[in-house]
């Protein structure tokens, strides 16, 4: 599975060093994120101390990992930097694209039938730029990670928000669209705003029925959906060294449904255990040498109110299972109030299905604890009456769950085992009980119960709990079962109740597992040739930008003026369109189809200046593509926020949009664009926004002197042949005007890697 030790090694033989000079420079004692913050600084050494929440600053992660949805686009790009081999450490990992519906064996050979063209394009770059590759059926990406390339202290990025999971393992782990993993696989330095830090102290010890999924249920509670942003949460304490190092990792997981950056434990035996444990005897040693600078300094975590900005404290041995939700993992209800809450919320009392595993709780200790209470049901004759559905996390999670009997139980109790990956949990689930939109609940231990997440029915109300209390609630059929309470009627009419679960940290006889679904890369792999089919409608090789001709932009007429917010959903759309993330062409035809037409109020509906026609915005701006007229979008405040996803960027640009207008940007929008050589700019005077008219025609005056802290004259020709005079600001820096005369920041690179 070939994870780096030689990189981790090196990581930790620098890590004193660096810890002690961001010390001195920072002065004063560090919390364990901003050791590993500070130890990543693309520099590599510390020459002043980052303000929190405000500071732009580059670093140099260690890993990098993608799933099979966003590599795509994210490979499609890094072709074309002309780089031989990835300059850090990369994985791709095929778990988004396969349904749910029969059980894995039928699922899984369905999924390659249906994108084979999409796995063997993931599959053939890999093994030609020197990338892990993990087939379908491998596993889920955070779980596989977990397993095989997380060491404490080292920072990774991944195309996936729940990158976060990373963090059980003492990791700094941040989900990121797919033009910044580029940009580090092409060995380029990475952006982040330096994160504001939460401090979570746990203190006692979980038991009975409380699970480490109930810690980020009660924190998700506390802190609710916006409660992390910007900033990494960082537990710690005698809970925190307590837990094992799985159920970190769940509660790391569930800090990207607080919106937090990432969240983060210092190193301990439970961690040092794992790694053993997973046939990483020499990371654990490595770890143990430099123990000191993978955890918090003692003072802070002595007066943690003096370094974190938030404080949070949870006794672990008071703390009460909890099921959060419907519709928000925010909301989060003690299981204890459950009945009550319930009935005055009207919501759906008979569980459908319970539904275990997915990234976030598909530990050996999970499902052990889960099946303790699933063998209850088999042994006291309770017969379940809800479906059960388990993921499990990964082939080797899935291999020793088997062989040590754990699946059978399950399966005692009809339960379908779908394929390792993420199916329910991403709406990849063809649910065999219900097609319509009816009421109904079901129960998960996955980790977001957003309308529509799991089955696309946005009457289903989602719970999410631990594996164990899903199992129980599963068996009782009942949404207001409370196992610590309650009790159930057996077969033989009698009362029975559930004992509390029992869980086993590690597997005895340790994991095994016969083909892990990892495919390495050729050494070299120039030779290797990468298939796009001509007429493939989900993949397509991307053409380079063309450069700017160094001339000023004239005759730019205005292809929609949006009115008010403009997320990337609005710009490029999610749901059915994932299907064509890989292929810029086709993805392109929903450019800008949710963003609102200013003058008509509408979606997806704007003239065509050359015939006076209104037309879909993708099928105007085709026009004007055609006829070689550049066109410019108008927008209004924090234009593009929402995702990182870079096709945001990237389709306007494929179209042939020229420039982007606007009152403000979301920061991250406004670097894809300019780093697929787009020109982003906002009103030097926001009022000009309300001057823009229909038919306007834009005409720039001084672009040809295009340079940093410089603004730009642009003359506004209307209709009726009146002109305005407006000024616009931009925030380009030397490198980044280099990127628009080039065309894309790619281009760039590429011209770089070829001098
Ligand atoms: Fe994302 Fe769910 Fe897959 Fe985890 S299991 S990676 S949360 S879709």
């Amino acid at each position: 599975m070939a994870y780096d030790i030689d990189m981790i090694k090196k990581v930790y033989s620098q890590m004193a060093d660096r810890v002690n000079k961001a010390r001195e420079v920072v002065g004063k004692p560090l919390t364990l994120s901003e050791k590993i913050l500070y130890s990543h600084l693309w520099d590599g050494e510390t020459s002043k101390a980052y303000e929190r929440g405000k500071d732009y600053v580059e670093f140099a992660p260690d890993r990098i990992a993608c799933q099979d949805a966003t590599a795509q686009m994210a490979l499609l790009q890094f072709m074309q930097a002309g780089k031989k081999q990835v300059a850090v450490p990369t994985t791709v990992h095929c778990d988004h694209l396969i349904q749910a519906k029969m059980g894995a064996a039928i699922d899984l050979q369905s999924a390659n039938k249906s994108s084979s063209e999409v796995f063997d394009f993931l599959e053939s770059v890999s093994n030609k730029y020197g990338i892990g590759f993990w087939k379908p059926g491998a596993g889920i990406i955070h779980q596989v990670v977990l397993e095989n390339y997380a060491f404490p202290g080292g920072m990774m990025i991944g195309t996936d928000s729940h990158t976060v999971n990373a963090g059980g393992l003492g990791m700094v782990a941040i989900g990121v669209g797919g033009a910044d993993a580029v940009d580090v696989m092409a060995g380029m330095a990475w952006e982040l705003k330096f994160p504001k830090l939460i401090g979570v102290k746990l203190t006692g010890k979980l038991s009975g029925w409380t699970a480490a999924k109930d810690v980020i249920l009660k924190v998700a509670g506390i802190l609710t959906v916006k409660g992390g942003t910007g900033a990494i949460i960082e537990y710690f304490g005698e809970g925190a060294r307590s837990m094992s190092c799985t159920g970190k990792g769940t509660i790391c997981n569930m800090g990207a449904e607080v919106g937090a950056t990432t969240s983060t434990f210092g190193y301990d035996d439970s961690m040092e255990r794992y790694l053993k444990a997973t046939n990483r005897t020499d990371v654990a040693e490595a770890a143990n040498a430099v123990r000191e600078h993978l955890t918090g300094d003692d003072e802070v975590y002595a007066n943690p109110e003096q370094y974190f900005d938030e404080l949070i404290e949870i006794n672990l041995s008071e703390l009460k299972p909890h099921l959060n939700g419907p519709f928000t993992p925010d909301l989060a209800t003690p299981i204890s109030e459950m009945a009550v809450k319930a009935k005055q919320e009207d919501w759906p009392i008979n569980v459908d299905w319970g539904l275990i595993g997915s990234c976030t709780n598909s530990s050996y200790e999970d499902l052990t604890r889960a099946a303790s209470i699933a063998k209850q049901a088999v042994d006291k004759k309770i017969k379940a009456k809800s479906d059960f559905g388990i993921n499990p996390g990964s082939e080797q999670i899935r291999f020793t769950a088997e062989r040590d009997g754990l699946l059978q139980i399950f399966e005692d109790l009809d339960a379908t085992v779908f394929t390792n990956a993420c199916g329910p949990c991403i709406g990849q689930w063809d649910r065999s009980d219900r097609k319509g939109d009816e009421k109904n609940t079901i129960v998960h231990s996955f980790n977001r119960n957003f309308s529509k997440r799991a089955d696309g029915n946005p009457n289903t109300h989602a719970f999410v709990g631990s594996p164990e209390m899903v199992a129980a609630i599963a068996i009782s059929g009942r949404l207001d079962f409370d196992p610590t309470r309650d009790k159930l009627i057996n077969e033989d009419g009698e009362e029975v109740m559930l004992d509390e679960p029992k869980g086993i940290e590690l597997p005895t006889k340790g994991f095994a597992v016969e083909d892990a679904g990892y495919v390495a890369p050729k050494e070299d792999g120039s030779s290797v040739e990468v298939k796009v089919a001509e007429d493939s409608e989900r993949l397509q090789l991307l053409t380079p930008f063309e450069p700017w001709d160094g001339e000023n932009l004239t005759g730019v007429k205005l292809l929609i003026k949006a009115f008010g917010k403009c997320t990337t959903d609005h710009i490029s759309m999610a749901g059915p369109w994932l299907r064509y993330r890989g292929h810029l062409d086709n993805i392109s035809n929903n450019c800008l189809i949710g963003a609102i037409n200013a003058f008509n109020k509408k979606a997806n509906f704007v003239k065509n200046q050359l015939n006076g026609e209104y037309d879909g915005v993708p099928a105007v701006q085709r026009e004007y593509k055609k006829a070689g007229v550049p066109t410019i979008v108008v927008g209004d405040h924090n234009y593009g926020e929402g995702s990182s996803r870079e096709h945001a960027a990237m389709e306007p640009r494929h179209l042939g949009v020229k420039v982007v207008l606007v009152k403000s940007f979301a920061r991250i929008h406004e670097t894809n664009l300019k780093k697929q050589g787009m020109l982003g700019i906002t009103f030097a005077n926001e009022e000009d926004y309300d001057l823009i008219q229909e038919d306007d025609t834009f005409n720039f005056v001084d672009l040809e002197d295009f340079a940093p802290d410089r603004q730009l004259t642009i003359e506004v020709v209307h209709a009726d042949g009146s002109k305005d005079t407006i000024k616009a600001n931009h925030t380009y820096n030397e490198p980044q005007i280099a990127w628009y005369r080039k065309g894309s920041a790619l281009n760039l690179i590429k011209e770089q890697n070829a001098a």
